[in-house]
């Protein structure tokens, strides 16, 4: 049974195993399994015992934070000084951090133990860690069937029971649909909320950094650990954290018509329907609403999302970051650098993005998708002022198998439906296990809230 951070904290707490014990039993286990899985791309097994033995000392001497001595995974596009971060692409792969990301500075704060870093889509470009240059990660559900992506790495990670929690970034669902493939519960934040600072950048107006848990209340507790003030990130904002009288017979539940349309698996349409009718047996009044533009989203975070992964992968020139291939020319060198070095899906959208920002094409794609944003934006807000939070499916499908969808992308696109329009509006959103099918693959329950009301999400998250 995989064990929660507040678990822990009280087993470290009362002596009832050392930190270094329940960090050697993680590492064993990563040993045994990940062979298998893969959601590793690199695992710090001496540093990781060092860092739980100076976690004991301060645990003995009354010093601990909410955090000392709890094993943990990273996801390979945040920075750790002195390891590689590889952001899954063969452009980074000898690529060093020399500075720690903001959050990754608060779980050292806090004395957090770093076991390793974990797979993801390159440059989290991707929805099934299939487009990472390291190979891809397997559902420990279904070793034959993908995680789910970018994060598919850290969700595996937890899922296996190989760390206690682990961080990830969700630009278009990378944490809630891997969570809702693996059966943990994904966390993606308000936009703004958590410093972003130390995050390889795919598109900067979407990204954020969020983690895996394996209950509610252990998100709530990194997000108070992770979202401080960073002046370093300027779209980070410091905001009241308050907890809330909660009263489920108060509590008023939107349901969107436009998420039961067709394409929905019937049987993730019947575990969210049963989710639904829990909270109205608890005692919640539930409405259904309308999301009028829900149907503009996905094409309008395909154009957002590339246009800007364009312009932030930019720097990946062969000059100034990673691998450089050489040639006679400056010009050689970039068109040598970025054949060998970026994978077919990030060249498709740094294409596709630099086709949408380019003059003739910058009113017809780029400015009509940022319209149809706040368009978006604006049919949340509308819903919020009747509700208190959204239900919904995370992904339309159960996890897809391994290569199943090499040449059908679009599909997978298409399976994005329900995260992406939550990055457009920026909104907190987390995606909590329900069941598993017929077959045995996770099925998760999607509830989002207005900006800054996440502890309006954990509490009506945590009853079900
Ligand atoms: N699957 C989406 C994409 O490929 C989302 C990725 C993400 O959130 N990083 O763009």
């Amino acid at each position: 049974m995989s064990k929660t951070i507040k678990q822990i904290r009280r087993d470290l707490d009362s002596k009832k195993y050392s930190a270094e014990e329940l960090t050697k039993e993680y590492l064993n286990r990563i040993k045994e399994k990940d062979d298998k899985i893969h959601a590793f791309l690199d695992v710090f097994k001496d540093d990781a015992i060092e860092e739980a033995k100076k976690a004991d000392n301060r645990i003995k001497k009354g010093e601990a934070g909410i955090l000392t001595g709890i094993p943990c995974a990273i996801k390979d596009n945040i920075l750790i000084e002195g390891r590689k971060c590889t952001a899954g692409s063969k452009m980074l792969e000898n690529y060093v951090s020399p500075y720690d990301a903001f959050v990754i500075k608060k779980l050292k704060d806090e004395g957090a133990i770093f076991l390793g870093k974990t797979n993801l889509d390159e440059f989290a470009m991707g929805s099934t860690t299939e487009n990472s240059y390291f190979g891809p990660t397997k559902n420990p559900y279904d070793l034959k069937r993908v995680p789910g992506g970018s994060s598919g790495g850290s969700a595996a990670a937890l899922a296996g029971d190989m760390c206690a929690f682990s961080l990830g970034s969700d630009t278009g669902g990378s944490i809630r649909q891997p969570a809702s493939f693996c059966n943990v519960v994904g966390f993606k934040p308000t936009y703004g909320t958590i410093s972003r600072n130390g995050l390889i950048a795919f598109a900067s107006s979407l990204d954020q950094i969020g983690c895996f848990t394996n209950n509610v209340e252990d998100a709530k507790t990194l997000f108070n650990v992770l979202s401080q003030k960073d002046d370093a990130d300027s779209t980070n904002v410091n905001f009241e954290k308050e907890d809330i009288d909660f009263d489920m017979n108060r509590v008023k539940l939107g349901v969107p018509k436009e998420y039961f349309d067709q394409g929905l698996d019937v049987e993730v349409k019947e575990a969210v329907l049963n989710a639904i009718q829990k909270y109205k047996d608890m005692g919640a009044q539930i409405v259904e609403v309308s999301l009028p533009h829900f149907k503009y989203a996905l094409s309008c975070y395909y154009i957002i999302a590339t246009a800007e992964a364009s312009a932030n992968l930019a720097r990946f020139d062969g000059i100034r970051y990673g691998l450089m291939e050489e040639g006679d020319t400056l010009d050689d060198i970039y068109i040598n650098t970025r054949t060998k070095g970026f994978g077919d899906e990030v060249k498709k959208r740094i294409m596709l993005g630099t086709y949408v920002l380019s003059s003739g094409y910058y009113d017809a794609y780029y400015k009509k998708a940022l319209k149809a944003r706040s368009l978006i934006k604006k049919d949340f807000e509308e819903v919020f002022k009747e509700v208190d939070a959204l239900l919904g499916p995370v992904s339309p499908v159960l996890p897809f198998k391994i290569g199943e969808k090499t040449d059908n992308v679009l599909s997978v696109y298409l399976a994005d439906i329900y995260t992406t329009p939550i990055n457009l509006a920026g909104l907190p959103a987390i995606s909590v296990p329900l069941k598993l099918s017929k077959e045995g693959l996770p099925i998760g329950l999607h509830i989002i809230a207005p900006r800054f009301n996440e502890y309006k999400l954990f509490n009506i998250a945590s009853i079900i």
